[in-house]
């Protein structure tokens, strides 16, 4: 989905004049795209709608203005389909003083990340000043209650469930009857994690119906592996119809990625997404933010998003005027660099690429993300080289190595030209992409 519309505003970006046969070209391009990924043919027809009403070329000055215009236009539609479609945000999340021991359920098919998920909610509301506990309803694949209890433990949450009891239903009231009854320790959320199957059956969702009817939960969450794409509306919709699905959690946007078919969930439950899934640890749950989510959709990278996490980085305090560099569009080799060296803060090479542009993932990275080990140990040949460089070098805002230069950078540190070469250019097309990223970034952002 994402390559599609990044490719359709490539188009519009090349394209000398605007008119309207562009912008229906790429209104059809993006909207081919999005029913490819299953997103409601209705939705996408109201974004071609909404898009061309807002877009009024006749009235708008030529060249520049009109496609900054229709960029804007295609950005915040896709945005308002991400957006609260239920319109009511404050009954959504569980509030705190409602009323004690709220039920929150998790729903989704095996694999998806509900477990974790639940672990990540749980934890992420305790340090919000909650008292969360666990339920596991999984009775289904062997070995859940265990997973639950570890993660449980890891995060310091109480927990409740059974390796011999096989009613997921009986195991889930009694877990939240305990929990609601248990006078002195006043667990206000209580979260309840559900088995999946491998393929949406009958079975799985007879058992949430039942499961939802005993428990009456304020909150039914469903979780989505972030790759889904195109079986994300009927799975999401399958969900929907046994149980009050009320809100979205995209697992797994740490890989490579983009979460298409959150728009389609979205659709399909009529329920905001209301966090993102970024790793496997306890602590690697976000609130969802729209704006960053789109512009990675549409390959845009999440430039504001990593310069935030590079500001925390504790490298950064000797680096700011890099940061400053990032964020006016100037990149350096020593831009790349910091980059490298933060990797370890920024998490694995697929993170940091998947907040990149997508013309910069595929130059840093030829062989694809999937390796990780591979591409760490590609990071590393890149930073050798970068220690034989002068500061003169590093610091160039062309990129310039003199040829005499890239055969003693070469020497110096045990690699051939033809490699420092690689990393000149692999600077060079980020560079480009960068600034290119920066610009687009910036006419978008214009309206905030
Ligand atoms: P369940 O079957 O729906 O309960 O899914 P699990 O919680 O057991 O997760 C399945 C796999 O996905 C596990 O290996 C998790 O560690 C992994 N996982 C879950 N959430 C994320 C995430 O946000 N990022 C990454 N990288 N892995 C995740
Ligand atoms: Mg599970």
């Amino acid at each position: 989905l994402g390559g599609s519309i990044s490719r359709a505003l490539q188009q519009m970006i090349n394209a000398t004049v605007v008119d309207e046969k562009v912008l229906n070209d790429c209104l059809n391009e993006i909207s081919r795209a999005l029913l490819q990924s299953d997103v409601q043919f209705s939705l996408v027809r109201d974004m071609q709608i909404n898009v061309k009403k807002n877009v009024n070329l006749s009235d708008l000055a030529a060249g520049q203005n009109k496609r900054k215009i229709i960029q804007q236009a295609v950005f915040d539609q896709l945005c308002q389909m991400l957006q609260d479609p239920s319109g009511k945000p404050d009954q959504l999340v569980p509030k705190k003083g409602k009323k004690p021991g709220q039920v929150v359920m998790f729903v989704g098919l095996q694999g998806s990340g509900k477990t974790t998920t639940c672990t990540k909610y749980a934890y992420y509301h305790k340090n919000k000043g909650w008292k969360p506990a666990l339920v596991c309803a999984d009775t289904f694949r062997a070995g859940a209650f265990d997973q639950l209890k570890q993660n449980a433990a890891k995060a310091k949450v109480p927990f409740y469930g059974s390796y011999t009891e096989t009613d997921p239903v009986k195991i889930a009231v009694e877990g939240v009857e305990r929990f609601k009854n248990d006078q002195s320790n006043s667990f206000d959320l209580i979260i309840v994690d559900t088995s999946g199957r491998h393929k949406q059956e009958a079975a799985l969702f007879e058992e949430m119906r039942q499961l939802s009817e005993a428990i009456s939960p304020d909150l039914v969450v469903f979780v989505m592996d972030a790759s889904i794409g195109q079986s994300a509306f009927h799975q999401a919709q399958a969900f929907k119809q046994s149980v009050a699905v009320g809100a979205v959690i995209v697992a797994k946007m740490d890989g490579h990625a983009k979460g298409g078919g959150t728009l389609s969930a979205v659709a399909a439950t009529k329920s905001p997404v209301i966090f993102i899934g970024t790793g496997e640890h306890t602590d690697q749950l976000e609130a969802f933010d729209v704006k960053p989510f789109v512009r990675r959709l549409l390959g845009m990278g999440d430039l504001p998003g990593l310069a935030n996490k590079i500001r925390e980085a504790v490298l950064m305090d000797q680096h700011e005027d890099i940061l400053e560099n990032i964020l006016q569009g100037g990149f350096t080799i020593r831009t790349m660099q910091v980059l490298f060296q933060t990797k370890l803060k920024l998490g694995t090479p697929s993170q940091l690429a998947s907040m990149l542009p997508a013309e910069c993932t595929s130059r840093l990275f030829p062989a694809g993300l999937g390796d990780d080990q591979e591409n760490q140990s590609q990071m590393k040949q890149f930073l050798v080289m970068m220690d034989s460089m002068t500061a003169q070098e590093l610091d160039s805002p062309n990129l310039k190595v003199s040829e005499l230069r890239r055969q003693r950078i070469a020497r110096g540190s045990g690699h051939e030209v033809r490699q420092v070469e690689e990393l000149i250019e692999a600077c060079k097309a980020v560079s480009k992409n960068f600034s290119k990223g920066r610009a687009l970034l910036r006419s978008l952002n214009s309206g905030d």
